[in-house]
């Protein structure tokens, strides 16, 4: 029997898509077993279609992107409510992705920079006609509904989406690693003893070498193993755009504490190699964090 398969895009670049069309040939793998019933980046769906479908009648919601919207968080709940197995689909779900960093700052500073103080903005005007209206605060999608599956990435590799599918459709169960991307790495590691941090276009790289042991700020150490280390192997430093391993509560309380045992640097030193640590640590998961979730309890308070 196929199983019927929706795919939601809450705000996101909607690059997990791209991953998953980028199977190419191999979507002919799994395509035959399922039966799209909702897809709007492919598909002329409309959200009416999707409402109208009977409660757990999808055996497969795929949602990207987080809520940054009260559109988005309509759209997510009611792919809970029609879907059997629902999956956080990128880091963008998982975890609030890189929009989240936007809990740096309240909703109207936000507002103030994109529509009327970004460099390029001339005669702007702050929209409120036709608007979804936006959430103040960004949460990862697990912390406003259930999933089953969780399967981060920014995107997730082709590779990833397939398999988890295929487990999908087989009715298996698709388990996270709690390897990193360090055990997926070739690299010579050593013991580290770090004085200065470089820039990842600054000085020579040697591409034999651990990228961290030579002062770049590589976090494959602090990040889930599941993308083939493809950054690193390639000489560019790991962004940490998977998120840290399933055992690992806070991604860049992980980082900092680790940079705290191998830099053999002053404090000053450190914070002036890193100007935006938050950017820096949290790349895809700040909404995740213990900060994140204490700025959003104070504007709760504040309110
Ligand atoms: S997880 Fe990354 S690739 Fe996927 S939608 Fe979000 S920003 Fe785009
Ligand atoms: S280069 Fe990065 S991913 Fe590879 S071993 Fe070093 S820290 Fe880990
Ligand atoms: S190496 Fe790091 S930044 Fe690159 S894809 Fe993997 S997890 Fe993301």
């Amino acid at each position: 029997m196929t199983k019927r398969i929706a795919l939601a895009q809450l705000t996101s670049c909607w690059g997990c898509d791209q991953a998953l069309v980028d199977l190419h040939l191999r979507l002919l793998d799994v395509l035959p077993e399922l039966e799209i019933v909702y897809w709007p980046a492919v598909v002329d769906f409309k959200l009416k279609d999707l409402e109208d479908m009977p409660d757990g009648s999808i055996h497969i919601g795929m949602v990207e992107g987080s809520c940054r919207t009260k559109e988005d968080e309509h759209l997510l709940k009611i792919m809970r409510k029609k879907s059997k197995v629902l999956v956080a689909w990128g880091s963008c779900s998982v975890y609030g992705g890189v929009q989240g960093l936007g809990n740096q700052w309240a909703l109207d500073e936000l507002l103030r920079r994109k529509f009327l103080e970004a460099d390029t903005v001339e005669d702007g005007r702050i929209p409120t006609e036709n608007m979804p209206g936006f959430v103040e605060h960004i949460v990862p999608n697990p912390s406003i509904v259930s999933f089953e599956v969780r399967l981060p990435g920014c995107p997730p590799t082709s590779d990833n989406t397939a398999e988890a599918l295929t487990a999908l459709i087989k009715g298996q169960p698709f388990e996270l690693p709690t390897k990193t991307v360090c055990d997926e790495c070739p690299k010579e590691k050593k013991d580290k003893h770090i004085t200065k941090f470089h820039r990842a276009h600054e000085g020579h790289i040697d591409p034999d070498k651990c990228l961290l042991d030579q002062g770049y700020l590589c976090l494959g150490f602090a990040t889930i193993g599941m993308c083939g280390a493809q950054c690193p192997t390639v000489n560019t430093p790991c962004k940490g755009c998977f998120g840290p391993p399933p055992s690992v509560k806070d991604h860049g309380a992980k980082i900092i504490s680790a940079l705290g045992a191998i830099a053999e640097m002053e404090p000053e030193e450190l914070k002036a190699a890193f100007p935006d640590p938050i950017g820096s640590f949290y790349f895809t998961d700040y909404a995740d964090s213990y900060l994140s979730k204490i700025k959003g309890k104070e504007r709760e308070e504040e309110k």
